[in-house]
């Protein structure tokens, strides 16, 4: 930070104190006098240092950040109610220490399912501080095994922001008594929360027992792969203490969950053009009380390298209006969730052919910019050659479309579902259910196709996926039967 020249109000203040030169009643800033410091060395005032409030953070960690305190912070910004601070707040941290105390740092062991914003989080420092700290490349230059240094936490410090909602009716002894916190911590940590007007829907930040620990009732979180990929699908599997109802929020989109095997898990998908960065997903559990508890989950996404295509059209013959109502018909079908999962592993390639268009490859028409994408991946195979259903899964499309000819699409469950275009015959009806390598439509040219070829295509929560990424066991499903928990049906 550069060294600045006098600020007006120390000018002001400098004036002030020469008699005659200012009119009127004197008003002495308040703040002049607890900063002792200036009548002892007047060219050289403390820096103080500003703060840009980050999602989750909360005055306490702030303030235990910057080796301060709540009441410190919230006077020297004037805050009456130290609870409402906003994300984007620029905060005024006085005196804070950070530069001059050496930091304590202590051995990390980086795990599997680690985000280097998550690991942060967890000792109260930011992920930038951690890349630097530790003279990382790039936040996503992490891997498993991988030791880094993170600032040592004292105490209760290993706090992760852990938020509570506070229930209809719920006391906040209750809600101390729940997360094993005393509850004066509770009204500490929380800006001297009175304990006698605590309200229905009111935030509280609980401080966690230790590192990573997560709020009742969350018990484990996994979330894979990771890093994530653009054009990449994304598993949450969730543990808890107790039966919850739990809704997820990621790119501005809901994930669903359904448990099995006492198992929470949910999907989402990561659009081809998300920017790589860090995202947060907001994971909410709702009690059978009615108790909501929220927590946040990172999601580093990367970038992956797609290829470019230009293709060359000439205008088109088919009626827009055809081609619009093609699209919503399909948009229709995308939000879909059945909650029965009818996969049981990994998915089958539906044909033999290899391909001949990547999934995600960005496309521009004629001379324009590339603000398309390819949906899907394209495999060769000539007209009349055999399709299998990849997994098992029931058929919600088998029809004749004016783009993209002879379509199918099946829904395998848990807003998974699979498109297959300018077939040559579909091989199934509406309704049937299919298991995983019956035949169930043949190659063809159909629609707008230049060529013999099937356009594969995965929908996840809606969003165009890379169907190969389920060619593979990328994530553990329960062992057995598929479906929920209901049992068996036999
Ligand atoms: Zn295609």
């Amino acid at each position: 930070m550069g060294r600045k020249t006098l600020p007006p109000l120390i000018l002001l203040l400098i004036l002030s104190l020469i008699p005659g030169l200012m009119a009127g009643p004197r008003v002495e800033p308040v703040w002049a006098s607890s900063e002792a410091e200036w009548s002892r060395q007047p060219a050289d005032p403390p820096q103080d240092t500003f703060h840009v409030v980050g999602r989750g953070e909360t005055l306490f960690s702030i303030a235990q950040r910057y080796g301060s305190t709540v009441d410190a912070l919230a006077h020297a910004n004037g805050l009456h109610d130290p609870t409402r601070i906003y994300v984007g707040q620029r905060l005024r941290v006085p005196g804070a220490r950070a530069e001059m105390v050496p930091e304590i740092t202590t051995s990390y062991v980086v795990q599997p399912t680690d985000s280097l914003a998550g690991i942060a989080k967890r000792h109260a420092t930011s992920w930038e501080h951690l890349v630097s700290l530790n003279s990382l490349i790039s936040p996503r230059a992490l891997y498993a095994g991988q030791v880094i240094q993170v600032p040592t936490v004292d105490g209760v410090g290993g706090h992760r922001g852990g938020l509570h909602i506070i229930g209809d009716g719920e006391l906040l002894f209750q809600v101390a008594l729940r997360y094993d916190v005393a509850p004066w911590v509770l009204m500490d940590v929380n800006g001297r929360v009175n304990p006698a007007l605590s309200y229905s829907g009111q935030p509280i930040l609980i401080p966690g027992g230790g590192t990573g620990g997560l709020p009742v009732p969350f018990n484990a979180v996994d979330l894979r792969p990771l890093p994530a990929d653009q054009g990449e699908s994304l598993v949450f599997a969730v543990r808890t203490e107790e039966p919850v109802t739990l809704t997820g929020q990621l790119f501005e989109r809901t994930i669903r969950f359904t448990k099995e095997h006492g198992v929470y898990y949910g999907l989402a998908g990561v659009h081809v053009f998300t920017e790589p960065g860090l995202y947060e997903a907001v994971l909410t559990a709702t009690d059978a009380q009615g108790r909501v508890t929220e927590i946040t989950v990172d999601v580093v996404v990367e970038a992956d390298p797609f290829g470019y295509e230009r293709i060359k059209t000439s205008p088109s013959l088919l009626d827009p209006a055809l081609v619009a109502a093609e699209r919503e018909r399909l948009n229709a079908l995308r939000p879909r969730f059945t909650e029965e999962r009818m996969w049981l592993g990994p998915f089958e390639p539906p044909c033999g052919g290899t391909i001949s268009s990547y999934f995600g490859t960005r496309r521009a028409y004629n001379e324009g910019p590339y603000t398309s994408y390819h949906g899907g991946v394209d495999l060769r195979g000539a007209t009349g050659t055999p399709i299998y259903a990849p997994a098992a899964g029931k058929v919600v499309l088998a029809d004749e479309l004016v783009v993209r000819g002879n379509a199918l699409v099946l829904d395998h469950g848990w807003g998974v579902l699979t498109g297959y275009w300018h077939l040559s015959t579909v091989e199934v009806d509406v309704g049937q259910r299919v298991e995983q390598g019956d035949l169930v439509a043949r190659i063809g040219n159909t629609g707008l196709s230049t060529g013999s070829h099937l356009h594969w295509e995965m929908w996840i929560g809606g969003v165009n996926v890379n169907p190969m990424q389920w060619l593979d066991p990328f994530y553990p499903w329960p062992e057995g039967e598929g479906g929920a928990d209901e049992g068996d049906m036999s």
